[in-house]
């Protein structure tokens, strides 16, 4: 936890009308032209680089660089609140559901590089709670998207809030950023936390109670 600066977002209703949770649209191509495209400006690239594209080693690399980035990025493909309303079920339970220590891999939009590190959600229902898997999936829905830390944590939290109308949830994100640490910043060990909560967590005394339920699962792992 060495030189972690916490980012908190507040919520309001002007974000929640913005559409962060909407689908980009792809450009009209089918599957395979979009491969071969993708093959042929990795390939430029490497020469870009100073690399010879043809040389054993690298003949195959754009075409393998091309399929890992569609796996990468294929959650613009996925609608996230989808995933949580095909697992609703009507339940009173009025206290609080945590799922700590999600682990999430995802791409910074500014370098294209690697953030990754540890999602976890608190949430109270309100007539309504969602199948716990499906939470890990719509974190993967919105990391496997070219991504900011903060952004990210706000869809997550805005995606459980639209999906359920509990009367609060809370996101706490804590991410290593290889822009970060490779690139020769000062602070290579630093990990970002981001945190974004509605409803009843504005309430200071339930966030501490949720923080040290999240912190909880990271001292187990430590
Ligand atoms: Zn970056």
């Amino acid at each position: 936890m060495a030189g972690m600066h916490v980012l908190t977002c507040f919520y309001s209703k002007e974000q929640a009308a913005k559409p962060v949770l909407q689908m980009h649209t792809q450009q009209p191509m089918s599957q395979e032209e979009r491969m071969a495209a993708l093959t042929d400006h990795y390939t430029a690239i490497l020469s870009l680089l100073g690399e010879d594209p043809q040389r054993e080693g690298l003949v195959k690399t754009p075409q393998r660089v091309a399929r890992a980035w569609a796996e990468l990025t294929r959650g613009y493909g996925e609608d996230p609140v989808a995933i949580l309303r095909s697992a609703l079920f009507d339940e009173q339970y009025h206290n609080m559901v945590v799922v700590r220590g999600i682990e999430f891999y995802s791409l910074c939009e500014h370098h294209l590089l690697p953030f990754f590190g540890h999602v976890h959600v608190a949430y109270i229902p309100d007539g309504h709670i969602t199948g716990l898997s499906k939470i890990a999936r719509i974190v993967n829905t919105f990391s496997h998207r070219l991504q900011v830390q903060e952004r990210m944590t706000q869809q997550i939290a805005l995606c459980m809030q639209e999906a359920l109308a509990p009367r609060g949830v809370m996101v706490l994100v804590e991410a290593r950023h290889l822009c970060m640490q490779m690139r020769g910043v000062a602070k290579q060990d630093a990990e970002t936390a981001t945190m974004h909560y509605t409803g009843a967590f504005a309430d200071p005394a339930l966030r501490a109670e949720t923080m040290a339920a999240f912190r909880a699962e990271s001292k187990k792992e430590e």
